[in-house]
């Protein structure tokens, strides 16, 4: 099985799809207000039966869940790949990474390198810059601050650092795998940041690895990140590292913040030891990347979501770390931003104050229970013995079991047994569950489409039908990776280049569609009929996810309008359906003659 139909064998379209857009049931369909255009009433569907989805409003397009998250992202195939692969838990082997893959990362770090400087020179001196200068002058960023971080600004201009990277002497390839350019279905690139106050990220070693960005206004979102890149991880990067690895090892202590912004102030205030999650909850592989540098991890958390946070995660950080973690809760409302700029002593503070997680979930869980009653102490007993259990350090286990059994005042000897039965369940499901996603996930089955393969084949092996490809559409493909292949088709002139524009990743697929054996004769006409009969499968397609979009609507009493927009598109289906038909037959007579 190739590793693209394991992500789509693992991963569910209506989960992925609902981390954008809130779906509603609506029969066995999910419908949503479309997230990738703007509207008020929902013409986006999502079919979990075929894994796909459809816009009916103004996208009028849809496909599988690749197809999704590129237009989403804005980003490409391979990029998309490679994100629901991590998220499915599918390693991509390396054999497609590109064969020159060091080199390529040599010329990604220098190509980010580039742009930094460009950014920076135009935040701290262009005209341009002005408002961006305001801004960082408003958080009171000192330039020494704008310097060691290398903040800079991207112009308001589709184009203005792809021409600058290009004249010295970037490949627009560069550029996109880099994650710098956009590239519209036409072909065409354009710069993803524009207008924004521009945060290079760097790796451990100080190499430019992407990009944070912020917008100057009130538009949404706030913040943008570089995508997936052969050198860039959000998952496993921390804003930061770079300028935070001597203060870590030499205070032996490292700050997890959230922000941008709460790492730049803190270092400003020489606390030197502090790097950002980048907005999202902190994650296991930021952990590990803190390990080699020391053991000890103190979190500052929101204290909105610190608790649930904490609860869940934190022993397994303290797990891979070998060590305590600890926690520091800020004020409700404040970063740790606000904090320091209020007062640099509250910080220090708070520092002092951080206590053990797991008294932390201790506090938390008892502050709501009322510990003289049976039933609270048996709750207590409940939510927090599991968290003991998964403590490996042994002389910490104990000395939490001993608080446990201090607080519901039960002896430890009744608490250790049940102890020994969690523990027990957690290793047998350790050994019979490896991989608890891929249990709880049911296999999908992998819808596969001979008949776009059995097109692509006679395309690619008969250059000659290339003149008579009109009428063939990318979305007659239904499969992303038979798409992807169909469109690099388009734009190539031969098999080599035609390589050359697609990802490593589906490479497999294409040979074997180049040696795939077809029959001899008769080429042109056995192609036209592989085109109708896609074009009849897309169609048909196409009407059946409307007639259930059209018979949920109706149970659910949907509104007039909402039913009579679905009707009009139908309609217009109906009529391409009527077309096919009438070729068919046409076709039919042509041959009988
Ligand atoms: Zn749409």
């Amino acid at each position: 099985m190739s590793v693209i139909d394991e992500v789509k064998q693992r991963i569910d379209i209506a989960e992925v799809v609902s981390q954008y857009a809130s779906l509603t049931k609506a029969g066995r369909t999910f419908k949503a207000l479309c997230p990738l255009h703007s509207e008020k009433h929902p013409s986006f569907f999502v079919y979990p039966e075929q894994q796909s989805w459809h816009c009916f409003g103004a996208c009028n397009t849809g496909g599988d869940i690749f197809a999704f998250v590129m237009k989403k992202e804005s980003i490409d195939f391979g990029e998309a790949l490679r994100l629901l692969a991590q998220r499915a838990g599918v390693t991509i082997p390396s054999r497609f990474e590109p064969g020159a893959e060091g080199k390529e990362k040599e010329r990604l770090y220098q190509v980010n390198e580039a742009a930094t400087q460009y950014f920076h020179n135009l935040l701290v001196n262009a005209p341009s810059g002005e408002k961006a200068r305001n801004y960082v002058a408003s958080r009171d960023l000192s330039p020494k601050t704008v310097a060691e971080f290398q903040l800079g600004y991207s112009l308001n201009s589709w184009d203005a650092l792809k021409q600058y990277l290009i004249e010295r002497g970037y490949t627009e390839g560069e550029l996109q795998t880099a994650g710098l350019v956009i590239q519209t279905e036409e072909g065409k690139t354009y710069d993803r940041f524009r207008n924004q106050l521009m945060f290079p990220i760097s790796d451990i070693r100080g190499r430019i690895i992407g990009f944070g960005a912020r917008v100057l206004d009130d538009s949404l979102p706030k913040y943008l990140n570089s995508p997936q890149t052969p050198v860039f991880d959000k998952s496993s990067s921390l804003y930061g590292i770079n300028l935070a690895t001597a203060a870590v090892r030499q205070q032996n202590t490292a700050v997890i913040v959230e922000g941008y912004t709460d790492t730049i102030t803190a270092h400003q205030n020489s606390f030197n030891n502090v790097v950002a999650s980048m907005g999202t909850s902190v994650t296991e592989k930021q952990v590990s990347t803190l390990k080699r540098l020391t053991k000890n991890v103190v979190l500052a958390l929101d204290a909105d979501v610190a608790g649930e946070e904490a609860m869940l995660r934190s022993v397994g950080y303290e797990n891979i770390l070998g060590a305590e973690v600890k926690v520091i809760i800020l004020p409700r409302g404040k970063d740790p931003d606000d904090v320091i700029k209020e007062d640099k002593q509250n910080w220090q503070r708070l520092m002092e104050e951080a206590l053990p997680v797991v008294d932390y979930v201790f506090n938390m869980v008892t502050a709501k229970l009322d510990l003289k009653t049976a039933r609270d102490k048996s709750l207590a007993v409940d939510k927090l013995l599991p968290i003991v259990a998964e403590i490996k350090d042994t002389v910490r286990q104990a000395h939490y079991l001993q608080k446990l059994a201090r607080l519901v005042k039960l002896s430890e000897r009744s608490l250790d047994a049940a102890l020994g039965k969690i523990k027990a369940s957690q290793s047998r499901r350790q050994i019979k569950e490896p991989k608890p996603e891929a249990i709880t996930r049911a296999l999908r089955p992998i819808l596969s489409s001979p008949l776009e393969e059995y097109c692509l084949a006679l395309l690619l092996q008969h250059p000659e039908l290339k003149d008579k490809s009109e009428g063939l559409l990318p979305e007659y493909f239904e499969s992303s990776q038979n798409r992807e292949i169909f469109i690099a088709w388009q734009q190539a002139n031969d098999l080599s280049s035609l390589k050359d524009k697609l990802d490593a990743a589906l490479h497999e697929e294409l040979d074997a569609l180049i040696n795939k054996s077809l029959p001899a004769n008769q080429i042109e006409l056995k192609y036209a009929d592989c085109v109708l009969r896609l074009r009849e499968k897309f169609l048909q397609n196409l009407e059946a996810k409307k007639a259930e979009v059209l018979a949920s609507a109706a149970e659910a009493g949907g509104t007039a309008a909402e039913l009579a927009k679905l009707e009009e598109q139908g309609i217009e289906v109906s009529a391409g359906l009527r077309e096919v038909f009438a070729q068919k037959a046409r076709r039919g007579q042509e041959q009988r003659r």
